[in-house]
């Protein structure tokens, strides 16, 4: 078992972690920064299943941290991914109405654009034709041209040689097993760090328990399912987004069009039964298992719009369905047609204890020796590089 010393240890090399260490090194270039990742390679999680989109940041309440770092992401990853030669799929994105209560959905997400200093038009159906003919819209629609695609292992493996080209060091298959008294104990030996940064996605809570933060929150996994949609490269132009249900922190089935020109329907929003609960009985973990079983199980005996979104979730596992919520965004669907669902990710959801709320920002908590990303919320991809700069300012004050 070895023994190693660093003054930052970043436990998580997920955005959220590699970021953070990126943002480190520029501001400590002479500091020993050292990244744990738990599995082989980067993106083996959230990070690295999910839509790939580049927000805007015109769907969050305008006081959110979300808002500012989605639309402060939104510039700065554009800009990272121009930097490092990673494909961009500037394609934008029309967000539709189904009736006249959804179009009073678009002025409000206007307004929220407007203030957040998006660029967003609102505009009427012809001129939604024009820009993607099969998008469906009861009268209006919005328009997002800074909304784009990217391929995130790309950016994940950019992240990486530029970590090592500057120095820091990544430790892949070291798992963060508990904290001791000055140090912390992994599978492969002991760390002493000045100061642990811990950004370890869907086991981010149980970690900050440990250092006696998160003590009023959970974090629960909830399940994106994607289904590859049967349509030729190129057949869609824009991502077509329904109006979001504004009062949880999912954006509801979508058409995305990923960087190399394929198309996504989906994701789903379904609690998963444990942390890594991608496939079949894979990763099960009876802990995990009892602690999401418990908190869901009260969430939904106590909580009316929880079961409400619980059950309107669960009945996209049926492609049927899925394909039928599809069909209200863009015409051309085959709803008999049984296309092949894709990789899932698992979103780390903070659940606030005592309100038993789903947490729909950012939350963090930490003192000199310890910080702790508890709620790395979607879309936190795009969010990664402001948000960085904000930890690393609460590391720095
Ligand atoms: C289906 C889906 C679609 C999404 N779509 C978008 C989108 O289009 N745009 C967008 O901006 N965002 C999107 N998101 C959100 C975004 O992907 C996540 O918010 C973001 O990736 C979270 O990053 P992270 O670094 O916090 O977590 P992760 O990527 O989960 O990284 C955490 C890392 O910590 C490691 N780890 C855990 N425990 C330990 C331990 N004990 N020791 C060492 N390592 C450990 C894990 O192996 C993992 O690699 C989506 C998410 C999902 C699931």
């Amino acid at each position: 078992m070895s023994k190693k010393i660093c003054d930052f240890l970043i436990v998580g090399g997920g955005v959220v972690g590699l970021s953070v260490a990126r943002e480190l090194r520029k501001r400590s270039p002479k500091a020993s920064i050292c990244v744990l990742e738990k599995e082989g390679n980067v993106g083996v999680h959230a990070s690295g299943r999910n839509s790939g989109v580049i927000h805007a940041g015109f769907y969050y309440s305008p006081d959110s941290m979300k808002a500012k770092f989605t639309r402060s992401g939104n510039l700065d990853l554009h800009q990272f991914c121009d930097e490092a030669k990673i494909p961009v799929n500037r394609c934008g994105k029309l967000v539709v109405a189904g009736d006249e209560k959804e179009e009073q959905v678009l002025d409000v997400l206007a307004e929220r654009g407007r203030i957040n200093g998006v660029p967003l038009t609102l505009i009427d159906k012809s001129q939604a034709a024009d820009i993607e003919p099969r998008a469906k819209t009861y009268r209006r629609a919005l328009w997002s041209p800074s909304t784009s695609s990217i391929n995130p292992r790309q950016v994940l493996d950019a992240l990486v040689t530029c970590l090592k080209k500057t120095g820091s060091s990544l430790s892949f298959g070291e798992t963060f097993v508990r904290k001791g008294q000055n140090s912390i104990q992994t599978n492969k030996g002991t760390i002493e760090a000045g100061m642990i940064i811990n950004c370890a996605g869907t086991y981010a809570d149980a970690i900050a328990k440990q250092f006696g933060m998160g003590r009023d929150y959970v974090i629960l996994p909830f399940k994106g399912l994607f289904i590859y949609a049967p349509e030729a490269n190129g057949a869609i132009r824009t991502h077509v987004y329904p109006v979001p249900d504004l009062s949880t922190p999912f954006l509801g089935v979508h058409v995305t069009i990923g960087a190399d020109g394929k198309t996504k329907y989906g994701p789903t929003a379904i609690p998963a039964l444990w942390n890594e609960h991608y496939q079949g009985l894979k990763n099960f973990r009876m802990g995990e298992f009892l602690k999401v079983a418990s908190a869901v199980g009260r969430k939904f005996l106590t909580d009316g719009e929880f079961r409400r979104l619980a059950r309107s979730e669960i009945r996209k596992l049926s492609r049927p369905f899925l394909l039928s919520q599809v069909s209200r965004l863009i015409s051309g669907v085959d709803l008999s047609a049984k296309p092949e669902w894709g990789p899932s990710g698992i979103r780390a959801q903070l659940v606030h204890k005592p309100t038993k709320s789903l947490v729909m920002d950012f939350v963090v908590e930490g003192d000199k020796r310890s910080l702790h990303v508890l709620n790395a919320v979607s879309p936190a991809f795009t969010c990664a590089f402001p948000f960085s700069r904000h930890l690393c300012d609460r590391i720095f004050s």
